[in-house]
């Protein structure tokens, strides 16, 4: 890896009698690195402190945990001496970060372009970052008490009857069943790339039930075997990470330290497990996407489960990836990486492509069960009368006397709404780049916007195809499923599942475990309910209305929507068995208005894969993510035509920077070696070590580099304050960084309105 700019030569004093000064970066976002000096030695000699030490230090009159990035012989300067003071104390409660995870927190500071205090906020739990649980009461402080407990290990005392019915490996692991011959193929390729020190990162491609949490723990048990005191980092969706995962870990592995980390947990516990983990002690640690930051000393594995699943991405604060952060993280401690999933993200499909990961398959379901079998209904033959059409109602009364649960999949997550037709299949699109058009209400008046190019649009009195007056939102009226199936199936118990009803991963458990033992129910569930939850006896999947997702603007809406139909499809029939006589088939309904849209056509016919790669190739086509890279910089004020006038000039500005760095090229190109001192200076900010292809200058070009004009995000209000974005695009990821410091420098000399850059923006507003 490349030496980061701002590493300091730690310059260690060897006489630490005399004083000592310290750069102390101080784990709070916002603050530049720090000087200290070093109170005289006490006797206690574990406090001598290194690079990566933790301190507890003044500023002002509070006292902050920080963190030493360099000790100095001699005053460094900048501050004068009189008015430094000294840390109050070196933690040796605390172990010191490495130099490799101290590497790692500079990266993420410099790629997401964050302060270093920023992401030391948030890798450290609050609990820890809380000066008074140092001191010591009882002679010991509450962290020693905490760090001192003894560990989990594998256990069989758990008792959750849903973890228990129906799972094959919920047994001991002596009861279970044999790899199928894909699972041990994806094994026995793991186990030759342990023993390779070249260890490309592994695409785990299974669909949904092929068996790839077995294929984890066969790798961590040859991980095992030959570094019996390594550490695995297994990475879960926000909501996946069950009970039931945790169950079936103690199983496999009774005798390995485990333990869980994610945000649900009370704050002394999750500081338990950060310090069993970054003591080395818990030599697995399973955890959410925050648990990527956590200091792991002896870290070989990193398992991403389904990676595709954006939960991964930090939405707040430091808006990282916990997936890309994993990978890169692997490749700096010369761990394996395996990214697991049924339909991988774009990006890793296409780094897979181009051979920068190993792609090992599971195409078969492990349990032998057939796939269930899709249909779509076209709704405007058979309307979803508020929400279900006839064949959904029937479909579903003849699953519920077969004696099968049923989930009725609609979607509430926060998608702009779409102008549509509810007698045609119009929809509003942009005159310019035919993104669909956002409703949005400007100065009392409803207006089209285009997020992509920011072209305007009235909103038409009537359907310009087919003159019907009723133009609606797309997908108005979903949320009325669950009183529609009350009033259809009164017999029948109907159970909601998403983030108001389920809160943490023990209600989901309670939940599925209650209605698994019970009578066939009706669950109304979002894409909480696509993600890997195993519910026996789940025959029918009705998919309510996907239809928005399908006409929505943000490019990543296709990618997302095939995902999550693959997911929702893989829930019904897990544990099918083509049993005894009057067993039904277990089926997926798809009610939508664009049955012939390619998209449906693929997961009719099970070539989710295919479709992904002509998604893949569109996104080559208009030069968007993984073939461009972006950045979105978020905008927000008190006042409108402030907020707006401001984003505006951003946007010429930029639009002139870009067009000053093409005619620059353009000129370098005609004098190559001022082109190899340009190339010289291009800032760090890559997340593969791996050089660009030599050769590829003309998809350099700052030509490609765009910044789009400013919108308004959606809702636009969030309380006070309004809220725009701008998205900024370029061809490769120096650019990318150049491009966002240009925004950051204009930003700074025009003080005003608040602005953030967010790095690799996962949605469009
Ligand atoms: P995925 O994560 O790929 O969707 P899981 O790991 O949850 O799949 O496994 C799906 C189901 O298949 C589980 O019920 C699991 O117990 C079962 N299973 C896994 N491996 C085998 C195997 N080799 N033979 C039979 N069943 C298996
Ligand atoms: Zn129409
Ligand atoms: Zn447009």
């Amino acid at each position: 890896m490349r030496q980061p700019p701002d590493a300091p030569a730690a310059d260690f004093p060897t006489d630490l009698s005399t004083s000592c000064w310290l750069t102390v970066v101080l784990a709070t976002p916002g603050l530049r690195p720090l000087h200290y000096l070093l109170p005289l030695p006490t006797d206690d000699t574990s406090s001598h402190p290194t690079p990566g030490s933790w301190v507890l230090a003044p500023l002002g009159r509070r006292t902050l945990l920080g963190v030493i990035t360099a000790l100095h012989s001699q005053d460094p300067g900048e501050v004068a001496s009189e008015r430094l003071r000294s840390v109050d104390r070196v933690l040796s409660t605390l172990p010191p970060l490495t130099s490799t995870t101290l590497d790692f927190y500079r990266f993420v500071a410099r790629y997401y372009r964050r302060p270093l205090g920023a992401v030391l906020a948030t890798a450290v739990p609050p609990y820890l970052r809380t000066p008074r649980h140092y001191l010591a009461t009882k002679k010991t402080s509450l962290v020693d008490r905490l760090r001192d407990k003894p560990l989990n290990y594998g256990s069989h005392k758990e008792n959750s009857t849903y973890a228990e019915g129906g799972r094959s490996e919920a047994t001991h692991p002596s009861a279970w069943p044999q790899l199928t011959t894909a699972q041990a193929q994806a094994v026995q390729a793991i186990r030759s790339h342990l023993s390779n020190p070249k260890r490309t990162p592994v695409l785990l491609h299974g669909v949904t039930g092929s068996g790839k949490t077995r294929v984890y723990i066969e790798a961590m048990h040859a991980l095992w075997q030959t570094q019996p005191l390594a550490q695995v980092l297994l990475l879960v969706p926000e909501i996946g990470l069950t009970p039931a995962l945790e169950m079936r870990m103690r199983l496999a592995f009774p005798t390995v330290a485990q333990t869980s980390l994610h945000s649900s947990m009370g704050d002394a516990a999750r500081a338990q497990s950060w310090l069993w983990a970054s003591t080395g002690k818990a030599q697995l640690v399973m955890g959410t996407r925050l648990s990527v930051l956590t200091p792991m000393p002896a870290l070989a594995m990193i398992i991403v489960d389904e990676e595709h699943d954006a939960s991964y991405k930090q939405q707040e604060g430091l808006r990282y990836s916990a997936r890309d952060l994993a990978v890169y993280r692997a490749q700096q401690e010369h761990a394996l990486v395996i990214l697991g999933s049924a339909t991988p993200s774009l990006e890793t499909l296409h780094a897979t492509d181009r051979g920068r990961y190993l792609r090992l398959s599971l195409p078969e379901q492990a349990t032998g069960a057939p796939r269930a079998a899709v249909a779509l209904i076209d709704t405007l033959k058979d309307p979803a009368t508020d929400g279900l059409s006839t064949e959904s109602r029937q479909a579903i009364a003849a699953a519920l006397s077969a004696g099968s649960h049923v989930l009725v999949f609609l979607n509430r997550r926060g998608w702009a709404p779409v102008l549509g037709c509810d007698a045609c299949a119009w929809t509003a699109v942009c005159r310019h780049c035919a993104t669909a058009m956002v409703l949005h209400k400007q100065k009392r008046q409803w207006r089209l916007v285009c997020h992509h190019c920011g072209s305007l649009d009235a909103v038409p009195a009537a359907c310009p195809d087919c003159g019907a007056p009723d133009l609606t939102p797309v997908g108005r009226g979903t949320q009325k499923i669950e009183d529609t199936l009350k009033a259809a199936f009164p017999q029948t118990g109907v159970v909601r599942i998403d983030r108001d009803t389920v809160r943490s991963a023990d209600d989901m458990d309670a939940v599925l475990s209650s209605i698994s033992n019970g009578p066939p129910q009706i669950l109304v569930g979002t894409q909480m309910m696509a993600k890997g939850h195993d519910l026996p006896g789940l025959d029918l999947v009705v998919v309510a209305d996907a239809d928005p997702q399908l006409v929505h603007p943000d490019f990543r809406a296709p990618e997302w929507l095939l995902s999550v139909l693959v997911q929702v499809a893989g829930r019904a029939g897990r544990h099918h068995h083509a049993a005894g006589a009057g067993a039904t088939p277990a089926k997926v309904l798809i009610q939508t208005r664009y049955p012939q849209h390619p998209l449906f056509q693929a997961i009719l016919t099970h070539r989710s894969k295919d479709y992904a790669k002509t998604l893949l190739e569109d996104r080559r086509a208009a030069r968007l993510p993984p073939f461009s890279h972006m950045a979105m910089v978020r905008l927000s004020d008190t006042q409108q035509d402030r907020l707006s006038a401001w984003a505006m000039r951003l946007h010429q500005h930029l639009t002139q920077w870009i067009r000053i760095q093409s005619d620059a090229q353009a000129q370098a190109q005609a004098h190559p070696k001022a082109q190899a001192a340009a190339k010289a200076q291009a800032p760090g900010g890559e997340f593969s070590p791996a050089p660009q292809p030599a050769g590829s200058d003309k998809d350099h070009g700052w030509h490609y580099a765009h910044a789009y004009p400013p919108a308004p995000d959606y809702p636009e209000r969030q309380g006070p304050r309004l809220r725009w974005h701008m998205v900024l695009e370029a061809p490769t990821r120096q650019q990318r960084a150049l491009l966002a410091e240009a925004a950051e420098n204009f930003a700074l000399s025009n003080p005003g309105v608040e602005a953030q850059i967010e790095i690799d923006p996962l949605s469009q507003s």
